[in-house]
């Protein structure tokens, strides 16, 4: 349970960061809150030879709420859970973040620290494909933004280059009618996700305008079925059709099993909490 030993260095500007991964992108490693990369480090599944650690990196920071919301890499997941002007504005943030560890892990840990991670059992990758967000990266030749959908690549893999950082995540500010629902079975120990799924629902005259269901844990990465939202949009929301949403979703993909839950057992929870989170939602 000892690192390797590597050198630290503490970046104080963007353009330090993205020098510091150019230089070796292989042997260092960004450390944001820490909590996935040290307990790694700890195991020796990492054994960067550099971290360079981007908490003072001032343009990673912060939430901003207009016309579209940005939120800082660095933005902890506590203050997702405490930021009463998101919860206004978005209340999905808030809904997930309550589900995530304990205050020990939400106080340290970051939604780009998550993201970048791409934890097969994280919360945050649902959320972000349920809002059709946008994954804001720089690195040596510039800017480029990602949407969710293209970020996730495979368990723990996304479209970050060794030499990128995750700057922000930007996401049109939703209408006011529109409704939120996150669902979660937790693992009883860490808390992560075995399955979490993460709904959003827009409706004009009781008929579905737009929907985008993302599911994380159940699969190597997360996911968010075009054909479960082209199903929904245009119709109301009966049982029958959010049984029938459920079903497309939980029928999407290749399901992980380990010791805590059977691959069959989370395409059935897939399907339980799509339903129970649809349900939960206002018909008209
Ligand atoms: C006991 C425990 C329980 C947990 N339970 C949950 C849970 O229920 N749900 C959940 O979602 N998570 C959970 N986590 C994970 C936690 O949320 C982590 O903090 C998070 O996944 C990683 O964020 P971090 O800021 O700590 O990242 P770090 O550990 O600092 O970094 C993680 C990885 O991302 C890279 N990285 C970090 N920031 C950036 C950036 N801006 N740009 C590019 N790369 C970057 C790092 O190089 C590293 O490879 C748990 C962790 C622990 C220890």
């Amino acid at each position: 349970m000892i690192p390797a030993s590597f050198e630290y260095v503490c970046a104080s500007s963007l353009p330090q960061a993205i020098r510091l991964l150019q230089d070796d992108p292989e042997g260092t490693k960004l450390v944001a809150g820490g909590h996935s990369l040290i307990p790694a480090m700890k195991l020796r599944l990492a054994s960067p030879a550099l971290l360079v650690d981007i908490r003072d990196i001032e343009e990673l920071k912060g939430i901003e709420i207009g016309d579209r919301i940005r939120i800082g890499a660095l933005v902890t997941h506590a203050e997702l859970l405490s930021s009463e002007r998101l919860r206004q504005a978005l209340p999905l943030f808030h809904d997930a973040a309550n589900t995530i560890a304990d205050p020990q892990v939400r106080n340290r840990g970051t939604i780009g620290g998550s993201l970048a991670n791409a934890d097969p059992a994280a919360d945050w990758p649902a959320v972000v494909l349920a809002l059709n967000a946008e994954l804001e990266l720089a690195g040596p030749a510039g800017r480029r933004r990602v949407a969710a959908k293209d970020f996730f690549v495979d368990i723990m893999t996304t479209a970050l280059e060794t030499d990128e950082v995750l700057v922000a995540v930007h996401i049109q500010r939703p209408k006011p009618s529109a409704q939120f629902r996150y669902r979660k079975i937790r693992h009883p120990a860490s808390g992560y996700a075995i399955i979490g799924i993460a709904v959003a629902v827009g409706l004009e005259d009781s008929v579905v305008s737009d929907a985008v269901i993302g599911v994380t844990g159940a699969t190597a990465r997360a996911f968010a079925p075009d054909a479960a939202s082209a199903f929904l949009i245009g119709k109301s929301l009966s049982s029958r059709n959010m049984e029938q949403a459920a079903s497309i979703v939980s029928e999407h993909a290749e399901y992980l099993s380990d010791r805590y839950a059977s691959a069959d057992y989370r395409k059935h929870l897939v399907k339980t909490e799509v339903a129970r989170a649809l349900s939960s939602l206002k018909t008209s």
